[in-house]
């Protein structure tokens, strides 16, 4: 199941990128794994998927133990800074800093381990009360920040748009990250003038990717429907 779900998802993501003029190999899948067991990981693995995505420290940290070396694990939930530590440990990017003061708390931490980690700017797109990010209007001036701190290596930004019914309603939600993102880049903010943008799930990959996605969040259609918490 896992092995048919990632060739046919990899198929379809290239088959999409050539259409929209876009190189394959700048989108990348990140297997959202939250809730299932470490077992679903290493099978992925042995298929040859070595990037995952993880929503909850303390569980991400116990499947991290038995994950192999080259395994590569983007933290993409909310990030409370008394668990700062444990994700900058275990995190190979940290999907979702939406404010200074995680960021120091981090960049303080990378210090202690001598280690520098790649950061997203997690953006509250349509500015929705209840959802965690940034909102869009301060964005810039967080990303000149966190720019300033020597651990933190800031790539891009992600976010998560309302519930749609239909992903075309996801598109323009979409496209104002990537103008975002794009003022940002202007302003040489970004590390090594890369410009990441973490946008795109099951249900919506398609049009993110339309719109410039280079980390898809996939879960379900991976793994198929997610056990409850
Ligand atoms: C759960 C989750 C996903 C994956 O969602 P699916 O609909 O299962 O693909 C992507 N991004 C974030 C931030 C998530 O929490």
């Amino acid at each position: 199941m896992i092995e048919k779900n990632l060739s046919s998802l990899k198929e379809e993501i290239t088959a999409i990128a050539h259409r929209c003029g876009r190189a394959a190999e700048n989108i990348q899948l990140v297997a959202v794994s939250k809730r299932f067991p470490v077992e679903v990981m290493l099978e992925a693995i042995k298929y040859g998927h070595n990037l995952f995505g993880e929503n909850y420290i303390q569980e991400a940290t116990d499947k991290s133990q038995y994950l192999p070396q080259g395994a590569e694990l983007h933290f993409i939930g909310h990030l409370q800074s008394n668990k700062a530590r444990l994700a900058a440990e275990i995190s190979t990017m940290i999907e979702t800093v939406d404010r200074a003061k995680l960021g120091h708390t981090l960049n303080r931490h990378l210090e202690k381990l001598n280690k520098k980690l790649d950061i997203l700017i997690q953006v509250n797109i349509a500015k929705e009360p209840q959802k965690s990010g940034i909102a869009p209007e301060h964005a810039e001036s967080l990303a000149a920040e966190l720019s300033r701190l020597p651990m933190l290596q800031l790539k891009g930004l992600m976010t998560m748009p309302p519930l749609t019914t239909t992903p075309e309603e996801a598109r323009p939600h979409f496209r104002n990250l990537r103008l975002l993102a794009e003022q940002i880049r202007g302003k040489g903010y970004f590390h090594d003038d890369s410009m990441e943008l973490s946008m795109g799930m099951s249900s919506d990959f398609k049009v993110a990717i339309e719109e410039g996605a280079t980390y898809i969040r996939i879960g379900t259609a991976i793994f198929g429907q997610r056990p409850p918490r």
